[in-house]
């Protein structure tokens, strides 16, 4: 299955400081835009790109909310310590999506730029691609641990720093990106539904920790072309919920509203690769239970 997202900054920035020459472009004047930049020092070096500016401040509105697409000014949500745990072993019942051992329940379009070594599965961090499994779910629990790499240097844009994604039937993202000293927009942080809801509280671990998500998707129905029921998820990092029966409003989408398509009741869960080059993510416990429909 093709993926045609465009998640992440395509727009190469400097980090030369240009003069914020981009109100007639981004729609912010340029005492907002100095503001801005001063509450948000990781971003104040895109912000003066005028594209990147466009893009986190004047996305398109989103529906019963008061703020735009990945839009920086949303509040950044309070830090939540999380220690060093990580899960239990697997349930009895569940698919063993990855054990440490080998690929065998996965394909991709560019399978082979992924690498396990050492019982740990990595991106390639080359070019933008998924995994896929190669049986299909609908309602289901997922649980996946993750390691964020370190910060490169210099630092990169903050959604190249350690992205990938974890996308229920390949089409609903629950962000992965370091949320450490890499602030970025809510909604498209560590713990947010990808371009749509920010975590309840930042619950992400530094570079080199192991994290655990463990995620409850509630699949949409359809009628027709008709969304009857939209998709929900449940979402825990490092033990702590960051989303509650979240309700999304569509399949994963950068700078835009999301949308449904109607789509078979069961698909291929995905992990992303974002393509980030020197910011490989890794994985280790990748396991699915099937849920009856709720
Ligand atoms: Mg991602």
């Amino acid at each position: 299955m093709k993926n045609v997202f465009l998640m992440g900054l395509s727009v190469a920035a400097s980090f030369a400081f240009a003069a914020p020459a981009l109100t007639q472009d981004s729609g912010v004047n340029p005492a907002e835009l100095k503001q801005i930049m001063a509450q948000h020092p990781d971003w104040a070096v895109w912000l003066a790109d005028p594209a990147l500016a466009k893009l986190t401040l004047d996305g398109p509105k989103m529906p019963n909310s008061n703020w735009r697409a990945d839009d920086i000014r949303r509040p950044q949500p309070p830090f939540v310590e999380t220690g060093k745990a990580c899960a239990a072993p697997p349930p009895g019942d569940a698919d063993i999506l990855f054990d440490g051992h080998d690929l065998s329940k996965w394909t991709g379009d560019h399978f082979g730029e992924w690498s396990v070594k050492d019982g740990i599965l990595t991106t390639g961090a080359h070019i933008y691609n998924f995994l896929h499994t190669k049986d299909s779910y609908g309602d289901a629990q997922i649980h996946v641990e993750f390691r964020e790499p370190a910060q490169p240097h210099p630092p990169v844009n903050p959604q190249y720093h350690g992205n990938s994604g974890v996308f229920p039937m390949g089409l609903y993202e629950v962000q992965i990106l370091d949320g450490t000293n890499n602030q970025t927009y809510p909604d498209g942080m560590v713990g947010s539904i990808y371009s749509q809801n920010p975590p309840l509280v930042n619950a992400g671990r530094p570079p080199g920790i192991w994290q655990c998500y463990d995620i409850v998707f509630r699949s949409p129905h359809f009628s027709g072309s008709t969304v009857t029921q939209p998709a929900r998820m449940t979402v825990m990092l490092n033990g702590v919920l960051v989303q509650d029966n979240t309700v999304l409003i569509g399949a994963t989408v950068h700078a835009k509203v999301a949308t449904y398509t109607p789509h078979a009741a069961e698909l291929p869960l995905a992990l992303q690769d974002h393509g980030n080059p020197d910011s490989h993510v890794s994985f280790r416990n990748i396991w699915i239970r099937r849920l009856s429909p709720g």
